[in-house]
């Protein structure tokens, strides 16, 4: 298995283990357990003398497949894959804190990555300081003598502000602790966080590497000393396992996940310029954009835009409830990822849970709503959101 291959070719081929028969596509392996020669070569595989799989819940064949090539892509040595992105998160942090630690993250997170951090943790006695993590100065600010681990997604959803990973990573390090980044939003064509300096990398394989709204899947990604200090015995004994079935149907994801991505980015940044010349529009905010008020972090740590949204309409939440159910092609869902192009207002779904103020923070307001590109063709998605716009009131 080479490891120079450009990433298209890794996501057709690493991690490839083919069994006896030279099958073409990667098999799946439906199996619990595994069945040993001799009592002599249990003993040895449960001493860690021979390689093998012991037991489902630890690993197994084609989940191996997906975490190699998921490792060759984003330049880790080492993975588990997991049942969920909230189970590949919710381990990725729990496996390395203990009661009296204390958790460093940005305010703006995926909802159920938010709970975990301030109202899980803070319940096993970890203390957890949220940040405006768009500036430096505020993770510095927030450090304390028992800072273990930042946590943070660039670019966030659904505003697409974005974060400067390697200053984070900076400040990790000074202090010994890690820095975890959730990729989801950048995916891991876009935006290397390892190569950034963070620690450990998570995603929820649920949006862009499945991308065609089969299944649930996460990773957690790092090197092997971290995941064999902090993430193996948790993983074994806590059971965030990924089901092998998934775990093939994210291998086939993997094959085709820079030709979505490429169309999908496509159509975002045609529709974004699109947008931000309407009259209902008062905003377009797209990392690919010149006038996103972050640019310059975006050139230095993206090597691509992105294939979602955020708009903001001048009529607040009627204008963007006008403008969702006039879509066509366009499908109302919170989402994202997806071959179909899929639409959502914040305020009412993902982000109802928060405070006015606490949207507010996060540059969610009544007529923000997030579109996530699909793979169709970009002009059937413009002229879906043409003659939408026509129904939407000034
Ligand atoms: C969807 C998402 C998650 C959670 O993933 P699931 O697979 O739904 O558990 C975590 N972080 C981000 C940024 C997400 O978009």
């Amino acid at each position: 298995m080479s490891n120079k291959w450009r990433p298209a070719t890794q996501l057709v081929h690493g991690g490839t283990q083919r069994s006896q028969h030279g099958e073409t596509s990667e098999a799946i392996f439906l199996t619990q357990g595994f069945v040993y020669d001799t009592a002599e070569a249990a003993e040895a595989r449960f001493k860690g003398e021979t390689d093998g799989f012991i037991y489902a819940r630890y690993g197994s064949p084609t989940n191996d497949m997906f975490e190699k090539r998921m490792c060759a892509l984003e330049g880790a040595e080492d993975a588990r894959a997991t049942a969920s992105g909230m189970a590949a998160v919710s381990s990725a942090i729990l496996c390395q804190v203990k009661a009296g630690d204390h958790i460093v993250a940005a305010r703006a997170l995926f909802g159920s990555c938010r709970w975990v951090v301030d109202t899980l943790a803070p319940k096993y006695g970890i203390e957890c300081t949220l940040v405006d993590g768009r500036d430096l100065a505020n993770w510095e600010k927030a450090i304390r003598p028992n800072t273990k681990v930042f946590f943070l997604e660039s670019p966030t959803n659904p505003t697409l502000e974005v974060v400067d990973i390697a200053g984070v990573a900076r400040l990790a390090d000074q202090i010994g602790a890690k820095l975890v980044v959730d990729n989801v939003f950048a995916t891991p064509l876009f935006q290397k966080p390892l190569e950034l300096g963070a620690h450990v990398v998570v995603y929820s394989a649920t949006k862009h590497i499945d991308g065609q709204g089969r299944c649930l899947g996460g990773i957690v990604l790092a090197d092997k000393q971290w995941i064999d200090e902090n993430l193996h015995d948790y993983f074994r004994h806590t059971g965030p396992a990924m089901s092998p079935f998934n775990a093939w149907t994210l291998l086939k994801g993997l094959e085709t996940l820079p030709l979505r991505v490429k169309q999908q980015t496509e159509s975002a940044a045609r529709i974004a310029d699109f947008l931000a010349n309407r009259k209902e529009i008062a905003k377009v905010i797209y990392p690919g954009r010149k006038d996103h008020p972050q640019a310059d972090i975006i050139a230095k740590q993206m090597s691509g835009g992105s294939t979602l949204v955020a708009i903001e309409l001048k009529g607040g939440k009627q204008a963007a409830f006008q403008l969702q159910n006039a879509l066509q092609v366009v499908k109302i869902s919170n989402n994202l990822g997806d071959a179909k192009s899929l639409i959502t207002h914040p305020a009412t779904t993902t982000h109802k849970n928060l405070t006015d103020e606490a949207r507010a923070e996060l540059g969610i307001s009544d007529g923000t709503v997030r579109l996530s590109a699909g793979i169709e063709d970009t002009d059937d998605l413009l002229a879906d959101f043409e003659q939408a716009l026509s129904r939407v009131s000034a």
